[in-house]
């Protein structure tokens, strides 16, 4: 079974989400916690998550996987940009409570010329203030292109931000196909290699889902502008390879290709019919 589905908007609350994600044949999908710009999130209402939750049972859906608003940065240098971030994640964190065992996905932050080592210790204080031993999220830390002063642009990164966190049980990581070929890692040619080491450094049981996008620019880019499946330099085949990896076949894999609703309902189709079932 592939899980697979693309960022659905959160506007019209869960159930509104869940028949979405039928209407593009998805059986997982993403949404913002929130506007990705951040502000305030919408009410939580029982009904809705319940007919949601009924939902999701009946179309078995694989675990979601929510994004944090991209704005926040839990290693900005600006104290009140750190608290916004810690902040908004606790409140996104205790939401993600009403819809159990799903994940949390962030991107680790921009160090703006702290340095990689200040970044990585600062954004494990936030994960350290907001993790609750209660959770029943987990928190997935995003593979980034390195982008600017990105933190989490190497498997390094992500493995010294873990190292830090204290409950370390509610922690997992997002590979993004995009970012990683920006970062260097090439899985168009050696999506073996790029595995083992991301199991030597990080450990391929953090690994808990997949956003699946291609990339614009070649190998090492570090630029993060996605294209569509099989549209850009990492090439349909190549995700082919990926949807089907032993290591990775069983995660949600999340689109986040420039796309409209009709062009996520192809790529979705696209990826189901390359998938081979065990
Ligand atoms: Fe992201
Ligand atoms: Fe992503
Ligand atoms: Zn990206």
């Amino acid at each position: 079974m592939l899980y697979i589905g693309s960022h659905i908007s959160s506007s019209k609350g869960y159930a509104a989400m869940g028949k979405q994600a039928i209407k593009l044949g998805a059986s997982t999908f993403a949404f913002f916690t929130r506007n990705p710009r951040g502000g305030k999130a919408k009410e939580i209402k029982e009904s809705d998550i319940e007919k949601y939750l009924e939902i999701a049972k009946e179309k078995q859906f694989g675990s979601i996987v929510a994004h944090a608003p991209y704005t926040l940065n839990a290693c900005a240098a600006k104290e009140d940009l750190r608290v916004f971030a810690r902040e908004t994640m606790a409140d996104d964190l205790r939401r993600m409570e009403y819809i159990p065992g799903n994940y949390y996905n962030f991107h680790p932050g921009s160090h703006v010329g702290q340095g990689p080592e200040a970044g990585i210790e600062k954004i494990a204080e936030v994960l350290n203030d907001v993790l609750q031993p209660e959770q029943r999220t987990t928190v997935l830390l995003e593979t980034m292109a390195g982008k600017g002063s990105e933190v989490g642009r190497t498997f390094g990164e992500i493995r010294a931000i873990l190292d830090l966190v204290k409950l370390q049980e509610k922690m997992g990581v997002c590979l993004d196909t995009c970012h990683v070929w920006d970062g260097g890692y090439d899985i168009v040619n050696d999506l073996d290699g790029v595995l083992e080491e991301f199991d030597q450094v990080i450990g391929l049981g953090r690994l808990k889902a997949v956003h699946i996008n291609d990339s614009m620019n070649p190998l090492g880019a570090h630029k993060d502008r996605h294209a569509k499946i099989g549209e850009g330099y990492i090439g349909f085949d190549a995700f082919v390879k990926i949807i089907n990896h032993p290591a990775l076949r069983h995660l949600p894999f999340v689109l986040e290709t420039p796309n409209d609703d009709e062009g996520w309902a192809k790529e979705i189709a696209m990826l189901r019919k390359a998938y081979r079932e065990a």
